[in-house]
């Protein structure tokens, strides 16, 4: 290929290499081994190969209608032949009399079948006879069509390239433990049959191998990755249980710890214990009682006099955490510090020094606690609060803090399904509880079209007449800002006819507003001064309201499922029966109808997530779309469910049998690994 050629390749497609074009896969094969009789051709035919004589060719139409027309016939029908293009030049190409092989697409036209723009070729002795594999086709762009880098040209160099590329060139990677009770085909002949399969069974082999190897190598790494921090890392050593958690959890725990919240603190108490650094993923849906959680492991880490530190995302968030561990650890000797950027400077500096001197044992902010200057005497847990919301770079900086890095805790209120997390957080020790503190009432979700709301208003009024507080919720999406913020105003103007002061009073927070009038608006509605809070989702993170027991969610349609179970998480927090309202126009899209019946029949999170990942993909699912780990070319952890579970297993045993890859037979196992370059895992906090 000339240097031109060789530039747009790189350009449109990425292909710099041999190797990048043996992965440039075929998105479809196209069959030409078979010979089909016209008489076969119905209303379900695709592509059809037909060997039959041209009888009649003619030029008909005029201007824009002007089309070449012929037609070619075997021994049981006829087909009409069109085409709209380089009549010219097909008309010397073609004579009557003579028989072709004649392969396309078949479309009916007036009840009658034809072909447009066929490939057709004079039958010869060479090709007398159908093709031996499956054509394949590629995707390409129109600037490399232009230039002759079509589907085929692409098929023409794939195939070149196949006729030299030996064994050694693709070498085996899976060990003979692996390919064989699974039957995976080698790894060279996948490449081949990949894009040149004999037969549609051949392709399907080819496409199972490579998607096993991806997912096996995938699940493998975040193996070796964990295993090796539990046989290698250094932890600080959590192994008293003292005066400061019994106390607590015998005199002041305000309510008893369900099974599920239990058994959490006994796997962090476990981990924390064992002199290794701990990187935990804790989920919990909302409202499942994460709080109490690190509260313990907190205490606990006082006990072992090490100091503690939880980071919200948000100053609303770590405040609201500031309060309630202030009242819960009130009887009790020990001091908590709130640290956000609004804090003074009298105080932050005095939060500085006892962080310093030790005296201070447990720290609560925002990203404010990972600034340069603030220096722990001996950090011994960090837990961080909504996750996603951290970045990476803000997260790495807290190991600076100690020579022995301190443990972590994630905590994440937004469900991952299994597979996901597996997949994306394999190398985190991963904790979960999925139940719920006795007594809560779900909370009911109904579907509202927008013509309906002013009955949805007299509802509301209803609620807080009785005393109670709502949400009225608006998008905001970041793209079309200026219009999400015209439509709150609206919207905002629209509810106060409905509500007039000063029999009702709003509150109005968004992202526009100066973050201390956001502090002030809101803080107005946690203190019952107002009875609304109008909003865009600034407030769906953590908020906690629990007189408020209505949550209305405008132009619904536009919130992905795990906003809209966000959102109405904020609502069933407190003693009273609560209500979510899903509003939207009369128009919907399927998949927003889909999202829609989906909360309207139920609260469970983690289905929740399951459907979104489902209908979203993984690369969408909020946390997640910035892992590497899931980069697949081939395989899909939604479609490929089965084989990702397979390939987790497969992983972990070998792993079990040889954790270090010392053996003979996964000796190439281990070459692969260490020669794949750039693989970033990004939820590896350390
Ligand atoms: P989240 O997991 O969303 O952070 P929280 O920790 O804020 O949940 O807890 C939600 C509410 O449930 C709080 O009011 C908390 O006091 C209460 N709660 C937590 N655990 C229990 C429990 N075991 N029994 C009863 N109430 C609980
Ligand atoms: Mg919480």
């Amino acid at each position: 290929m000339g240097p031109q050629k060789g530039e747009l390749l790189k350009k449109e497609l990425n292909i710099f290499s041999f190797g990048d074009l043996l992965t440039h896969f075929p998105h479809r094969h196209i069959d030409r081994t078979k010979i089909n009789f016209i008489n076969e051709i119905n209303s379900n035919s695709d592509f059809v190969q037909v060997a039959a004589v041209l009888t009649n060719f003619e030029v008909i139409g005029q201007r824009s209608g002007k089309r070449l027309v012929g037609y070619v016939k075997d021994k049981t029908g006829e087909l009409e032949l069109t085409w709209f293009q380089g009549l010219s030049w097909v008309q010397k190409l073609l004579e009557t009399g003579r028989s072709y092989l004649v392969f396309g697409k078949v479309t009916f036209f007036n009840g009658k079948a034809q072909i447009v723009h066929p490939e057709i070729e004079l039958l010869s002795y060479e090709t007398n006879k159908a093709k031996d594999f499956l054509e394949p086709v590629y995707s390409t762009t129109e600037k490399l069509k232009v230039k002759g880098l079509g589907a085929r040209q692409l098929a023409k160099l794939t195939q070149v390239l196949l006729m030299q590329v030996r064994e050694k060139d693709v070498p085996e990677n899976l060990p003979a433990s692996i390919l064989q009770p699974l039957q995976l085909i080698s790894r060279f002949d996948a490449y081949r049959k990949i894009h040149f399969p004999q037969s549609p069974a051949e392709y399907e082999e080819a496409v199972k191998r490579l998607k096993f190897e991806e997912l096996f190598i995938a699940r493998l790494r975040m193996h070796l990755l964990l295993s090796q921090r539990h046989r290698f890392s250094k932890g600080v050593v959590f192994d008293k249980v003292g005066d400061l958690f019994n106390n607590f959890f015998n005199n002041h725990l305000p309510f008893a710890l369900t099974n599920a919240q239990k058994r959490v603190v006994k796997e962090i108490r476990n981990d924390t214990a064992r002199g290794r650094q701990m990187n935990r993923l804790l989920q919990g849906d909302v409202g499942s009682g994460k709080t109490i959680v690190a509260v313990l492991i907190m205490l606990l880490a006082n006990d072992n006099d090490f100091q503690a530190c939880l980071m919200a995302p948000t100053e609303i968030l770590a405040q609201q955490h500031f309060s309630t561990i202030s009242a819960l650890l009130e009887k009790m000797d020990v001091g908590v510090r709130l640290l956000t950027g609004s804090v003074k400077t009298a105080q932050r500096r005095k939060i500085l020094k006892e962080l310093a001197d030790g005296t201070l044992k447990i720290l609560i902010g925002t990203h404010a606690v990972i600034e340069e200057v603030v220096q722990f005497k001996n950090l011994g847990i960090v837990i961080i609060d909504e996750q996603h919301r951290f970045g990476v770079a803000q997260r790495a900086r807290l190991w600076q803090k100690a020579s022995i890095p301190p443990h972590v805790l994630v905590m994440t209120a937004t469900p991952i399904p299994r597979t996901l997390a597996m997949t994306a957080y394999g190398d985190l020790d991963y904790s979960v509880i999925d139940e719920m503190p006795p007594g809560r009432q779900p909370v009911t979700t109904v579907h509202r079209y927008e013509t309906q709301r002013s009955r949805v208003m007299d509802f509301i009024k209803a609620e807080i007449d009785k005393g109670r507080q709502a949400y009225i919720i608006f998008p905001l999406i970041e793209e079309s800002d200026k219009l999400d913020y015209e439509s709150l105003m609206l919207g905002y103007e629209n509810v106060k006819s409905y509500f007039p002061e000063p029999r009702y009073w709003i509150s109005m927070v968004h992202g526009k507003q100066p973050a201390a009038q956001k502090e002030l608006n809101m803080k107005r509605f946690v203190d019952k001064d107002t009875q609304l809070l109008v909003s865009t989702t600034v407030i769906e993170v953590g908020v906690n309201v629990p007189n408020a027991t209505v949550m209305i969610i405008e132009s619904a349609e536009k919130f992905g499922l795990s906003q809209l179970h966000q959102l109405r998480g904020r609502v069933g927090r407190g003693a009273d029966k609560s209500y979510c309202v899903l509003l939207t126009s009369s128009k919907l899209g399927n998949v927003a109808r889909e999202r829609i019946k989906i909360m309207t029949s139920t609260t469970n999170g983690f289905v929740i997530a399951e459907k979104d990942l489902e209908l979203r993909g993984p690369g969408e699912i909020e946390g997640t779309r910035q892992s590497g780990a899931l980069n697949f070319k081939l395989a899909s952890i939604v479609q490929d469910r089965s084989l990702l579970e397979l390939a987790g297993n497969m992983a972990a045993k070998l792993l079990d049998d040889d954790p270090d890859l010392l053996s003979a037979e996964n000796l190439q196992l281990k070459n692969f690994l260490q020669q794949q370059k750039g693989a970033i895992l990004w939820s590896k906090i350390s």
